[in-house]
């Protein structure tokens, strides 16, 4: 998939001067960071197999299954399946092309 429509320029990884550019994961962990704690189901989806935008609060949750299910409102097609056990997290989202998070107005949530 071709991000630039979606982010800033600079982003894309252009192939000239890529090597002067690289740093290593840890140089991602603000940003990470900062999206990992976001309010998750404010975030708006695109599925992988369908197209459809809908915020992960709108898809059908499948919370007995042996992970935590979560499927598009559009097409039902699993886009994003979470487990934990004692060995550690796991969270699969292939069905998940693009997750977005429009600016918080300042002050709250507003609910
Ligand atoms: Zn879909």
């Amino acid at each position: 998939m071709d991000l630039s429509e979606h982010l800033p320029d600079g982003t894309g990884g252009a192939p000239s001067g890529v090597d002067e550019r690289r740093l290593d994961g840890n140089a991602a962990a603000g940003v990470l960071a900062e999206v990992l704690t976001a309010e998750a189901t404010a975030a708006v989806s695109t599925c992988t197999y369908c197209g459809g935008r809908a915020p992960l609060g709108a898809h059908l949750v499948y919370a007995d299954a042996p992970a935590l299910v979560l499927r598009c409102p559009t097409c039902m097609q699993v886009v994003l399946r979470c487990g934990s056990d004692a060995s550690g997290t796991r969270l699969e989202m292939s069905g998940i092309r693009l997750l977005w998070w429009s600016p918080q107005p300042a002050g709250g949530t507003g609910s």
